[in-house]
């Protein structure tokens, strides 16, 4: 089914039909990847529509910008009334929002100061890795694609270049028949997902890869270690080789698009018992539970649209 577009974008400081937000072909980002952006997700919750950690996905965007040296031409409460404007403006609730700034047209040589756009974009998504995902987990592997080592790109920023390496290492998933491709960091060690951060359970407890693995230290993960720790569920951050991805008693992935997704099988190895275990469930239970009020929201992050 082709996407479906909604009607409206926020570009450069007004709300345009979605047909008449584009950019120049030109413009530096579409040449060299020099754009910095966000993927935040809103919720329909029992008290309306909630955009979850608003304010810590613009906090990131800024920090991507200031890596790249993008003097962003809006603050951050700008850019987060453009995110609530272009939810409500386009009648969404349960919706994806893409935040991006970019160097536009006025200058071609790599280091060129050119002027940054800035657009949000809405549009309803479910879930990001197929609709069974959520129960049944879905198949990985490992990747014949390693993660960009800490000294050539930053995986801490968010920034368009970076996801070169995830769509090489997402279609190679694709193409052998797996859901998702998980990849090694430069040091040979477990770094994350295509475009998730990953989990492993052992006797109860969380291990997931740490900033030092060229991850994007996403806000799901931080999410879910808080809720974890909260919930009294270890949480250790530590460098993990491949083959403990076989031998954990569950895996999962995280992030805004994928949320909490099971991981059934890494490279044709069942892992546990081939579902998603009870830690992961349990995980799952505190993160949408925070969507449909179960798990209370004692941190701030549901933000009314
Ligand atoms: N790693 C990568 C490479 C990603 O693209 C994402 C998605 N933004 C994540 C991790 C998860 O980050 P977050 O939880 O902030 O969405």
């Amino acid at each position: 089914m082709a996407q479906q577009y909604p009607e409206w974008i926020w570009q450069n400081g007004a709300v345009k039909p979605w047909a008449e937000a584009t950019t120049h072909v030109m413009s530096h980002a579409l040449h060299y990847g020099s754009s910095v952006f966000e993927g935040i997700r809103s919720y329909a919750t029992p008290d309306g529509a909630a955009i979850f950690r608003l304010t810590d996905h613009l906090t990131r965007l800024f920090h991507s910008a200031k890596i790249y040296d993008m003097a962003l031409p809006y603050t951050r409460d700008q850019i987060a009334a453009a995110c609530r404007e272009v939810v409500k403006k386009n009648g969404l609730a349960a919706a994806y929002l893409r935040p991006v700034a970019w160097r536009g047209l006025g200058g071609f040589g790599l280091s060129a100061e050119t002027p940054i756009d800035v657009a949000v974009a809405a549009w309803p998504m479910g879930p990001y890795l197929g609709p069974e995902a959520l129960e049944q987990g879905i198949t990985a592997c490992v990747s014949s694609w390693q993660r960009f080592a800490p000294n050539t790109i930053p995986a801490g920023a968010k920034a368009g270049g970076n996801y070169l390496s995830g769509q090489l290492i997402a279609r190679e998933a694709r193409r052998l028949g797996f859901g998702e491709g998980i990849a090694l960091a430069s040091t040979g060690l477990l770094s994350e997902g295509a475009g998730e951060n990953i989990f492993l359970v052992f006797d109860g407890a969380l291990h997931t890869t740490p900033a030092s693995a060229s991850i994007l230290t996403g806000i799901t993960r931080h999410s879910l270690i808080t809720l974890a720790r909260e919930d009294g569920i270890e949480v250790i951050e530590r460098d993990l080789p491949r083959e403990y991805l076989y031998l954990a008693d569950e895996v999962f992935m995280c992030g805004t698009a994928a949320e909490v997704t099971p991981i059934r099988e890494v490279d044709g190895k069942q892992v546990g018992a081939g579902h998603a275990g009870p830690v992961t469930r349990r995980i799952q239970e505190l993160y949408f539970g925070l969507f449909n009020g179960k798990t209370h929201d004692k941190w701030g992050w549901l933000e009314p649209v």
